[in-house]
């Protein structure tokens, strides 16, 4: 089989790659390995500036004027007038996006692993008959998460990572809260985001500052004190990839997580995912195309990075920065955008 261009993943930098690259009538094709699209370990929290406008409200779960922050000195509540974050459930996101890239023209297979990447092809294996395939694509495009098979295969290292640890618990609740504290989290933080009928309680921390056991230990610790019983509960944790070594290697690029467009910093990456996808795609319709959206991304990445590097350097250092950053917020010298990918 030959395909102009073959994206490997169907997530969110996946999905949005194929649905520029089909509108343009380019010969595309998504290989995903997961049986459905859209489900993926995530707080589903998406910023106004960035995502809310773009998808349809009813597509929101529960959308918030008011952000909480806690740190061990304060406990302050922003607020504007717009929506500042809204929570979407993965799975939907997933499925418009697919069923939008498809209306388009573009090709989704499931259940299709790929197992090896060669110069021109790769080897495709159907996770239900076993059965493998050679497919020839012209552009290749790694939108394959944290993980990155195609990353790999260009020889990229994956050196600056961060963990997230999610729970799922059954429940309402309407306030959103970010929990900063050196001592149990590092650099990283905790959460609360609401969902329509459950709450996504969880934890990121950059590895270097913290490992998986030690975040998911501190994680229970805090939920339990805000309320939450987590031990019975089932953890999804995931790695999300911050490490950006470029996204265009002539046929070959990379997208998202894969490209490690996600923010170090808080951990977003729905919105890089989105428009990096786009951004590749109007590079392989048209050579010339613009840079411009692409470097605000990663300069905007870069910013997250470095204040990553040095809340890392110490916890004393990470702390005073934390309430600095809050003070920064609740006296509205510093708008919660500033924190936000949304360029
Ligand atoms: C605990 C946690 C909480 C998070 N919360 C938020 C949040 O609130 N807001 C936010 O913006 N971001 C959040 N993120 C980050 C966000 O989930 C990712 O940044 C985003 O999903 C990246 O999108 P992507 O399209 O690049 O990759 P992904 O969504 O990871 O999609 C990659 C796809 O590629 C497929 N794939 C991988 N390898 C292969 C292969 N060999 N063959 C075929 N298919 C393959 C995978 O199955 C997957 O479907 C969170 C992450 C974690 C871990």
């Amino acid at each position: 089989m030959q395909i102009e261009n073959l994206i490997i993943g169907a997530g969110p930098g996946g999905l949005a790659c194929a649905k520029v690259l089909a509108e343009h009538a380019k010969n595309t094709l998504v290989l995903e390995r997961k049986s459905g699209i859209g489900a993926k370990v995530c707080a589903g929290g998406i910023t106004w500036s960035g995502l809310i406008s773009r998808v349809p409200k009813t597509l929101a779960e529960q959308a918030f004027c008011k952000q909480v922050i806690q740190t061990p000195f304060q406990n302050i509540t922003i607020e504007e007038k717009t929506p500042i974050i809204a929570t979407v459930n993965r799975k939907k996101l997933g499925q418009m996006m697919a069923t939008q890239a498809r209306e388009a023209g573009a090709a989704i297979r499931t259940d299709a692993i790929v197992r090896k990447i060669d110069t021109n092809s790769v080897i495709v294996q159907d996770k239900k008959t076993k059965k493998t395939e050679t497919i020839t694509f012209t552009n290749l495009i790694g939108a394959d998460g944290s993980s990155s098979l195609v990353r790999r295969h260009l020889g990229l290292k994956n050196e600056n990572s961060g963990i997230g640890i999610n729970y799922f618990v059954a429940g309402k609740c309407s306030k959103m809260e970010w929990h900063l504290n050196n001592k149990l989290f590092a650099n990283g933080y905790a959460w609360i985001f609401p969902h329509a009928e459950t709450i996504s309680i969880g934890a990121y921390a950059p590895k270097k500052s913290m490992n998986p056991g030690d975040l998911k230990k501190a994680l229970l610790l805090w939920a339990e004190k805000q309320g939450y019983s987590l031990h019975k509960e089932q953890a999804r944790a995931e790695y999300i990839n911050f490490d950006f070594q470029g996204w265009n290697f002539g046929k070959t690029f990379l997208v998202g997580d894969a490209a490690g467009l996600a923010s170090g910093l808080t951990g977003e990456g729905i919105y890089p995912a989105i428009i990096s996808g786009e951004q590749v795609a109007r590079t392989i319709i048209d050579p010339n195309h613009s840079s411009k959206v692409m470097d605000q991304l990663v300069q905007k990445h870069t910013k997250h990075s470095k204040m990553v590097e040095l809340s890392g350097k110490n916890g004393i250092l990470n702390a005073i920065l934390a309430e600095l950053v809050t003070l920064a917020l609740r006296s509205g010298i510093l708008n919660f955008k500033k924190l936000e990918m949304a360029i």
